[in-house]
């Protein structure tokens, strides 16, 4: 199983990192080892100072698929869940002012969060979903303002990767990113409704 994600994927977001909006999408994988165990916290980890939620709408593909036509894209999955894209972001300044690949900055043990639940809805495009940090609104979007639907990602990923059944694709945060310390809880939901909760330690 993999864990493809996308960046750039909200303008809001990219204008914040200021960061222009690219022709196609620009995408990074996450290895399996980087997913936070059911119910565990996650760990503020002692290699940087700078640790970022991304709160993302993450759909799982249900077909083995490869070179994809956006027309077809709709048939390799049918649930949408939400995870949390964990940046240590002053790992990532150092790669990118170097010019080295993200992996130390976005691959690291508990760099991924994924909900328990996926959810089977009417439209899989026009969903609203939210992060709260400590009670407080931090994110808010809808997937219909993504730059590059999840069809498009679909396709353009599968030119150059199989996709496999389980694979997971973090879609892109919106604005509002920031940072967490021990002792605070994000909790993420879709069209109001809560669907993972956890705590930094
Ligand atoms: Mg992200």
């Amino acid at each position: 199983m993999k864990i493809i994600c996308i960046g750039r994927n909200y303008l809001e977001h990219a204008k914040e990192m200021g960061k222009p909006i690219t022709k196609d999408p620009i995408f990074f994988l996450k290895p399996d080892s980087s997913l936070i165990a059911k119910r565990q916290p996650f760990y503020f980890p002692n290699f940087s100072k700078n640790i970022h939620y991304e709160v993302e709408l993450v759909y799982k593909i249900k077909k083995v698929g490869k070179s994809i036509d956006p027309v077809f894209s709709k048939d390799y999955y049918d649930k949408v869940g939400l995870g949390i894209d964990f940046t240590a972001r002053d790992l990532q300044e150092k790669c990118k002012l170097n010019g080295h690949p993200w992996e130390i900055a976005k691959s690291f043990d508990q760099s991924a969060l994924v909900s328990e639940d996926f959810l089977e809805v009417k439209s899989l495009k026009d969903l609203n979903f939210s992060l709260l940090k400590n009670g407080e609104t931090v994110q808010k979007s809808n997937a219909n303002q993504m730059i590059f639907s999840i069809d498009e990602i679909i396709s353009y990923v599968s030119n150059f990767m199989t996709l496999k059944i389980g694979d997971l694709i973090f879609t892109g945060t919106p604005s509002g990113v920031g940072s967490v310390k021990i002792g605070d809880k994000l909790e993420g939901f879709i069209n109001n409704e809560s669907i993972f909760s956890l705590n930094i330690k």
